[in-house]
């Protein structure tokens, strides 16, 4: 999937536990940095393409190990050391890019170091991505909508 689609699906997904946690809205940042920070194993990707990255683009596949469980589990839990709302945040994050990848025909390994993949039917950058990302737009704007509906009313 595309950078765009997984920010705004990412989005969605914190909006979604927003409504039954009660979280700091600086998790958000966490959620969005894991989501974009899985795809640094290709250089044409937007968090990969980093010069100071093609080391470990070398010595890794794309949708290798780091879009796996363990990887996202393994780092979760570092970053959780530090806090453990940001270490909630970037699992969140984490889990929610892999979720959207496994939905693509080229699949993820989710178990590495197992071979076996998890696919779906959706082409990266094709028409049902896009349909998705905007489906995921609109929600997002309606959410926000209504979030900054209902301040400016109690504001009156
Ligand atoms: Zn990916």
């Amino acid at each position: 999937m595309l950078f765009k689609t997984h920010i705004m699906f990412s989005l969605a997904v914190y909006f979604l536990l927003s409504y039954f946690l009660l979280m700091p809205v600086w998790v958000l940042f966490f959620i969005l940095l894991a989501t974009a920070f899985v795809d640094i194993d290709i250089k044409s990707s937007r968090a990969g393409n980093r010069w100071y990255l093609r080391p470990l683009q070398w010595m890794t596949k794309h949708r290798g190990v780091l879009h796996s469980l363990i990887a996202g589990l393994v780092l979760s839990l570092s970053v959780g050391m530090i806090s453990l709302w940001a270490g909630f945040g970037f699992f969140v994050g984490y889990i929610s890019h892999l979720f959207l990848d496994c939905l693509t025909k080229s699949g993820v390994r989710l178990f590495w170091p197992l071979g076996w993949k998890v696919k779906g039917f959706v082409r990266s950058g094709g028409v049902v991505e896009d349909i998705i990302f905007v489906l995921l737009l609109l929600g997002n704007i309606f959410v926000v909508g209504k979030f900054v509906l209902s301040y400016l009313f109690c504001m009156i």
